[in-house]
């Protein structure tokens, strides 16, 4: 099976899994979407009320924003992939429980960042940040790519922001996301040199 068959194995799955408590009070599982050979996958947190009702992630007022951002660098939606710490919207958005991320994230989200194998993971929020490097404060280290191995084992680079909800209705939030998502392409171009120059002398020493 290809990426993108597995991936669409993984979406047929997560719409009917039971794994957690999470699935008896929601409407639709969310799995993500985008392409396989996905360059920047976005990480959020879990779905919302209009995600729960469309199946889709970030479709409400985050969504459009997150949209906008992506505008701001020439990007859109259908070139990233976009998905969510936990696939089904927690009961009145409250956060994740602990045993919440870690059974959805071992059954789903790993598997998808391994089959996509992004250049650059940006993690939208706190909570998507912390799972993956929960030493970390957000307020010092958004807009600052770190390196660190990811779940499945390899080195990945992380790009913090800033949730886009948390930032819709606050001035200086919103300024601040608006600026770090500007510094994507300069990111993505350093992390695909640094693979191109790799590649260089990996040739030079075979
Ligand atoms: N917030 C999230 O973290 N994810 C969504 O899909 C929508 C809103």
């Amino acid at each position: 099976m290809s990426a993108h068959e597995e991936l669409q194995q993984i979406a047929v799955e997560v719409a009917d899994c039971t794994a957690c408590k999470l699935h008896l009070s929601r409407k639709l599982a969310v799995p993500g979407e985008g392409p396989a050979d996905a360059d920047i996958l976005f990480i959020g947190e879990g779905p919302g009320f209009h995600e729960n009702e469309q199946g889709r992630p970030f479709v409400g007022a985050a969504g459009s924003f997150l949209e906008e951002l992506l505008a701001s660098v020439g990007l859109s939606r259908e070139q990233v992939f976009i998905t969510n710490i936990v696939k089904c919207r927690p009961p009145n958005n409250r956060d994740p429980l602990p045993d919440e991320v870690d059974i959805c994230t071992q059954a789903w989200l790993n598997a998808q960042i391994h089959l996509i194998n992004p250049r650059l993971v940006v993690t939208l929020g706190r909570h998507s940040l912390h799972h993956f490097v929960p030493t970390k404060q957000i307020s010092l280290c958004h807009g600052k790519p770190l390196r660190t191995v990811a779940p499945d084992g390899a080195k990945r680079i992380y790009y913090p922001l800033y949730h886009p909800a948390a930032a819709l209705y606050q001035g200086s939030l919103r300024k601040t996301l608006v600026e770090d998502f500007k510094k994507i392409p300069a990111v993505l171009k350093a992390v695909r040199d640094e693979a191109e120059k790799q590649r260089l002398l990996d040739e030079m020493s075979a």
